[in-house]
């Protein structure tokens, strides 16, 4: 999470021409590769940029792109500076770190993992459901058995700054307050947002395209910060967190999970992309229909989507300003400051 206001020092943007004079961001928009399937992985939020470096060892190679996706994402998982997503994510209200995740290859094959604890890669153990059993999702003490026997190890994932945070937040126990503070994300206070200095969430969802032209999808995290026990947020579930349909390209979000649970936004933004949107408008709309749900609500709230189509073509669109997402390619690395409604 520190990394997420840095702006990203590369000289892509440079040789493109976007350097700004004071940010080094893109500009949101439809990018158009002209190398067909030109491989592409984009991930969500500043820390995407390190999840798709991984990824493009993969992709840059002539991989598969779920593979990428698993090994991009693994990188924040295990990071245990990064407070929202893996090792090192904040708890539940009970103290306990309680990870989500799925993914999706070109197939409609897929696997999820939700409330799982001590497992360092939910996102290993979501694709071991999806390879090896004839489910979908495992959830709780089914998934930690499942991953247990399948060799992963049982480890202690709340490190002491998420417990000193969680000790911090147990003095005022306020839910509420937390969701007004994904207002400030890109604005943190120093330290961060939340008492104790932590900011209280965000999730890495990666998308990708191969050589092949196959797209595939990850999606992980340690949800809601101080959460009830046994909530699960949108990232583990097909269609809202994320969606893959080879016909048509890929989407994944971020941010008050309970939100885009409701509008199945994933799924949604491919149909969208389905009917003939751009990923960017696709991503925009359906922001807009969380805003036409409950407005009043929508304005005290951070969703992001992103979007990739089978021309390659990708975006972003989110609720608030700050939210970012990583792109690399063969000929660029870059972040992405999404638009956004309010
Ligand atoms: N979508 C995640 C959840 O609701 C949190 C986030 O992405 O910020 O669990």
């Amino acid at each position: 999470m520190s990394t997420r206001r840095k702006f990203l020092q590369t000289s892509f943007l440079g040789s493109l021409g976007l350097f700004t004079g004071k940010k080094l961001m893109a500009q949101s928009d439809t990018h158009y590769p002209t190398i067909k399937n030109e491989p592409i992985v984009l991930s969500t939020w500043d820390f995407g940029k390190e999840a798709n470096a991984e990824a493009w060892t993969i992709l840059g190679k002539g991989g598969r792109a779920l593979d990428a996706v698993e090994a991009g994402v693994k990188i924040p998982e295990a990071d245990s500076n990064n407070q929202s997503v893996g090792y090192g994510g904040l708890p539940d209200r009970d103290g306990r770190v309680t990870l989500d995740a799925c993914i999706m290859d070109e197939n409609y094959n897929c696997g999820s993992v939700m409330c799982l604890e001590h497992i360092k890669h939910p996102i290993s153990v979501a694709r071991l459901v999806m390879e090896k059993t004839p489910h979908v999702i495992l959830a709780g003490d089914g998934a930690l058995q499942f991953a247990l026997a399948n060799g992963f190890q049982k480890e202690n994932l709340l490190t002491p700054e998420s417990e000193k945070a969680w000790k911090e937040w147990l003095k005022t126990s306020k839910y509420e307050p937390i969701i007004n503070i994904e207002n400030k994300l890109h604005k943190p206070a120093p330290g961060g947002d939340m008492p104790g200095g932590a900011n209280n969430h965000d999730t890495i969802g990666m998308i990708a395209m191969d050589a092949s032209g196959n797209c595939s999808g990850a999606c992980t995290t340690s949800g809601m910060a101080f959460k009830l026990h046994g909530r699960v947020g949108d990232s583990p579930v097909i269609g809202a967190g994320l969606y893959v349909d080879n016909e048509i390209g890929a989407a994944t979000a971020t941010g008050v999970g309970e939100e885009v649970v409701r509008i199945v936004g994933s799924h949604l933004v491919v149909e969208l992309m389905r009917q003939g949107h751009a990923p960017e408008a696709a991503c925009k709309k359906a922001v807009e229909r969380i805003i036409s749900r409950n407005p009043s609500k929508a304005k005290t709230l951070q969703i992001g989507f992103i979007a990739l189509n089978k021309k390659g073509q990708y975006g972003g669109y989110a609720l608030q300003k700050g939210f970012t997402y990583a792109v690399r390619t063969g000929k660029e690395e870059k972040l992405v400051q999404a638009k956004s409604v309010y």
